[in-house]
């Protein structure tokens, strides 16, 4: 990595600012998926280790008027990272003042604080998501001109708690999930073992148009599946039914295909159904056409072999998005046979691009399976598109 990283820091004694991604999903003030807490957790054990005083900052959710605030306080990640770390975590309800000037300059080596939700500061003028300068210099202030970013999940946005400490520190830093994200995501794209074979699927093709454009420069194969498969079939003509489809995309789809030839792999039959929800019939469609009346829900049997034998020997493998609606159990085959295609692969990198394909690999009883499942699904989208990173390019060269 051409950044520096934490490893590179000297850290006894001082004051290290941390931006770390405790975006977690909370109900009634109780988290109800704390993965992104634990993925943080190598970073802030090692600067505590260290006997550096760990000062981090994160988001919660979205903030723009003072009424948004309620429900949206760290106080109950404060709680799940103290129990996690097995020692206290100073939660400091303020974003900024003299309290929390005040409990910085109380920290010993090796202790940890959390500030509030940086977007507290989002209530008037969106001081964090627009970088006001002023907070980000701040914010720096607060530390000893030592800044670790490890918020893969906010790194493909300029905001004050990322880019503007970065500005207005000597050094920043990655932490080790930034780091992990960065060189296994950008290495499977820029520098793949070969044969390097994408594949993307979920609901929308406007959604993945800079990523198929980019993998189809990059990788040796690109498979689509999943909703987006309607669209492309609509645009050579191939009856679709009710399937999904987006009526806007059917020329670029249509160049994309003329464009990417024999590179870009698409279903050859499709699980259909004749309701989304309230199906009474379902069936495989044997061939690509899907009938009228019906929708395709899933790729069929004939795809999922057709996909395994295009995936056998991949070294590299990045997918992003399921094959079907893999929630109801019904079509979560396609999803399913591409999984256990990918995995049964001896010595392939295998890269999931978040959202929803890492909450099908984790529901599925997969997850462990693959090399790497990335924790940011917008930041890493933007990756697989080929774009710069603005929390990336803010942290200090070699
Ligand atoms: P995305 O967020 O674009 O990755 O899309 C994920 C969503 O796509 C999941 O909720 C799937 O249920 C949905 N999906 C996948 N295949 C289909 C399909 N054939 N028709 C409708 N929705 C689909």
């Amino acid at each position: 990595m051409a950044k520096l990283t934490v490893k590179d820091l000297d850290l006894k004694g001082k004051k290290v600012l941390v931006r770390v991604d405790f975006n977690v999903p909370l109900q009634d003030g109780v988290i109800t998926n704390d993965n992104r807490i634990t993925a943080a957790l190598p970073t802030i054990k090692y600067i505590s280790e260290q006997g550096g005083r760990a000062i981090l900052f994160s988001h919660l959710g979205r903030v723009k008027e003072e009424a948004d605030k309620a429900g949206k306080s760290l106080a109950p990640v404060a709680k799940n990272l103290s129990r996690k770390l097995d020692k206290e975590v100073v939660f400091v309800p303020e974003t900024r003042g003299v309290k929390l000037e005040a409990a910085i300059h109380s920290l010993n080596d090796g202790d940890v604080l959390l500030v509030e939700n940086t977007r507290f500061e989002d209530v008037n003028g969106k001081k964090e998501s627009k970088n006001d300068p002023e907070l980000g210099k701040y914010w720096a202030s607060l530390g000893d001109d030592i800044f670790v970013n490890d918020a893969f999940g906010t790194a493909h946005r300029a905001h004050a708690s990322n880019v503007g400490i970065s500005a207005n520190v000597s050094k920043a830093a990655a932490g080790f999930l930034l780091e992990n994200e960065i060189n296994y995501i950008q290495e499977a794209v820029d520098k793949p073992v070969r044969p390097f074979v994408a594949i993307l699927g979920g609901s929308k093709v406007s959604d993945k148009i800079g990523v198929i454009e980019n993998l189809l420069k990059k990788a040796d194969k690109v498979i689509i599946g999943g909703g987006m498969t309607y669209t492309f079939y609509k645009a050579q003509g191939i009856e679709i039914g009710d399937s999904l489809v987006e009526e806007d995309k059917l020329k670029i789809a249509k160049d994309l295909l003329e464009k990417a030839g024999s590179k870009l792999i698409l279903p050859i039959d499709s699980k259909e159904a004749n309701s989304f929800a309230e199906y009474t019939e379902m069936k495989d469609t044997q061939t690509e056409a899907v009938d009228k009346g019906f929708l395709g829900l899933d790729i069929g049997p004939k795809s999922i072999s057709k996909f395994a034998g295009e995936i056998k020997g991949a070294k590299t493998v990045v997918w992003n998005g399921p094959m079907g609606v893999f929630e109801n159990p019904d079509f979560q085959a396609g999803t399913i046979g591409v999984m256990d295609a990918i995995i049964a692969q001896p010595e392939v990198k295998s890269i999931i691009g978040g959202g929803d394909s890492a909450a099908a690999a984790i529901n599925l009883g997969r997850a462990d399976k693959f090399s790497w499942i990335s924790t940011g699904g917008g930041a890493s989208m933007e990756l697989l598109e080929g774009k710069t990173l603005p929390g990336l390019q803010a942290l200090t060269e070699k």
